[in-house]
């Protein structure tokens, strides 16, 4: 008889979004006058740069010709985009990355979600809370945890944000193997300064643990001070991978391009003890089950390191913080602590109340929609997230509205 991988019945529902859509869908059926605002999604609103467009448009007219048709590509991505982000996004930041030390792919989703295959099912984890589904998730499917009781999974180190540590996590005194690590923060925008990245860094060399630093907002940091690569921390080569993404940075959500950084230098362990190259071994993975991004998306992202494109991208970034600053100013003022929308996309509204009374309250008396806190984790209760992709006239709309809501 066939049978499932029962791991899959220990997955905790996500009815976060869907419970979003059904009191908003209540809502717009009770009150069809009356327009809502969406600052709840992550998705990005802005076309592609027209850098992306050109590039995209060659490059399919190349594929158009007998002469430079491309067929499959190498699974690990072109080597002009692989070299033009070792240059632009690593060496440019001091960071010594190789371009083979590069795995092109469709998503930091996918990465994020795909790389715990390559370690053991017996690993210690340490997972943010709140967090990004996607860490805790795959790791339930792959029969790393217990079952989830009280919203918690036995078997997972919770790496607690809070107001009381400025929603950056410190180190856990229980033993951690895989450490996953994301900054700027989904859903917090919190950002992690050069000290707290290097005390990781050292706990994780002590303890021959690994690093998964997801970095996808990266390019929304503007303090200088912070790091925007864990390479910035010295001996990282040793202890950390990171994902990156061009689906904020340049609007990529719906074309789909995202790469990875396994260095050389990372090791794993058997259980005899012998070290193995995980870079080898995510190269195996990723060649066996990915069959690479398509060459028109590649040069689509490969225009983003060109002057123009560098120029584009900053734009579209500034462009969506500019909302970020006058969301926070606008929270900030009507009274509510919050952190993040300086250096993300993302504010975090320490509400004082359940996240899903907040979230009613600017439904129903603001038609603004944000996301309770309490869809990312235990810790994300009495917080809700407000997004700051959107277009200037619906954020301004919308908080006009919020402070006629909540003053
Ligand atoms: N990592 C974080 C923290 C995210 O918030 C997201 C998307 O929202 C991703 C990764 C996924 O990025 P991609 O679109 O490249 O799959």
């Amino acid at each position: 008889m066939i049978r499932i991988n029962e791991n899959y019945t220990k997955l905790k529902a996500s009815y976060l979004f869907s419970d979003i859509a059904k009191r908003v869908n209540a809502y717009v059926a009770a009150n069809p006058d009356k327009p809502i605002i969406k600052l709840g999604i992550g998705d990005v609103t802005e076309p592609l740069p027209q850098v992306c467009v050109e590039a995209l448009h060659a490059a399919t007219d190349e594929m158009a010709d007998r002469a430079t048709f491309k067929g499959y590509g190498p699974e690990q991505g072109y080597a002009f985009l692989r070299e033009a982000i070792a240059k632009h996004d690593y060496a440019a930041r001091g960071c010594a990355i190789e371009a083979d030390e590069i795995f092109v792919s469709d998503g930091s989703k996918c990465d994020c979600g795909n790389i715990q295959e390559i370690f053991g099912t017996d690993i210690r984890l340490a997972i943010p809370d709140p967090v990004y589904p996607v860490y805790v998730d795959t790791n339930v499917m792959a029969g790393r945890t217990g079952a989830n009781v009280d919203g918690r999974y036995a078997g997972v180190t919770y790496l607690e944000s809070t107001p009381d540590n400025g929603y950056v996590p410190s180190i856990p005194a229980t033993g951690a193997d895989l450490i996953y690590l994301c900054f700027p923060n989904n859903p917090t925008g919190a950002v992690a300064t050069k000290a707290q990245l290097e005390a990781w860094v050292a706990y994780a060399k002590a303890n021959q643990a690994i690093i998964l630093f997801d970095s996808a907002y990266e390019a929304f940091i503007r303090d200088p001070e912070i790091p925007h690569s864990i390479y910035e921390i010295e001996g990282a080569r040793e202890v950390a991978i990171e994902f990156r993404s061009f689906s904020k940075i340049a609007g990529f959500t719906g074309t789909r391009c995202a790469y990875t950084v396994v260095p050389k230098a990372l090791q794993a362990f058997d259980s005899a003890g012998k070290a193995h190259s995980v870079h080898a071994l995510w190269n195996r993975r990723h060649t066996t089950k990915f069959n690479g991004v398509a060459y028109p998306i590649q040069k689509a992202a490969a225009a983003i390191y060109t002057d123009a494109g560098q120029a584009q991208t900053k734009a579209l970034c500034d462009f969506y913080l500019g909302n970020a600053k006058l969301i926070r100013d606008a929270m900030t003022s009507l009274g509510y602590s919050c952190i993040g929308g300086d250096n993300a996309p993302y504010i975090w509204i320490n509400t004082g109340k359940d996240s899903w009374a907040f979230f009613d309250d600017l439904l129903n008396k603001a038609q603004v929609v944000c996301t309770p806190g309490a869809g990312f984790g235990k810790c994300g209760e009495g917080h809700v997230r407000i997004s700051a992709f959107n277009s200037r006239a619906n954020v301004e709309t919308a908080l006009a509205r919020i402070a006629q809501a909540l003053k």
